[in-house]
């Protein structure tokens, strides 16, 4: 069974921000700034690229009600929302979740960066994409 099945199960103990029949969603262990919290589906589903479109959306849904409620009441000035799916785009725990990560400061410890690379043909990955 994996950690957040567990936090799920009471096995493993948590800080609940909030909790129904379908979602739960409780303090990120690491705080990297203070409210960080993790949504979840009560189902054990794997990421975007591997669960039902139902489950992602009602996790979705309460992402934007608790980003909003954690940002008000803890004064923050903005807020990162992370959903990483499989272990190249850093997931670590593969139970779908999204991190709520206020944000205080651009000096909060907290580095995300976009970085030049490659030059792309757009009309090609344009294509691609659109699967012609
Ligand atoms: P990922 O890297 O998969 O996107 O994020 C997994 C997150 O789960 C990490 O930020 C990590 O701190 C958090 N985490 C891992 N184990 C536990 C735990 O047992 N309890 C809590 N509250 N968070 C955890
Ligand atoms: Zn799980």
């Amino acid at each position: 069974m994996c950690i957040f099945c567990k936090i799920v199960n009471g096995e493993i103990p948590s800080y609940k921000v909030y909790e129904d029949d379908d979602i739960l969603a409780f303090l990120d262990i690491s705080q990297v700034t203070k409210g960080h919290t993790i949504v979840i589906p009560k189902k054990h589903v794997t990421n975007i690229l591997d669960t039902d479109k139902e489950t992602y959306l009602k996790v979705v849904d309460k992402v934007y009600d608790l980003a909003n409620k954690i940002a008000k009441n803890l004064n923050a000035s903005g807020v990162n929302i992370l959903h990483n799916a499989n272990e190249v785009a850093g997931q670590s725990v593969n139970h779908l979740h999204f991190h709520i990560i206020p944000r205080y400061s651009k000096d909060d410890s907290i580095k995300i960066s976009f970085e030049d690379s490659e030059k792309q043909d757009m009309d090609q990955v344009l294509k691609q994409i659109k699967g012609e």
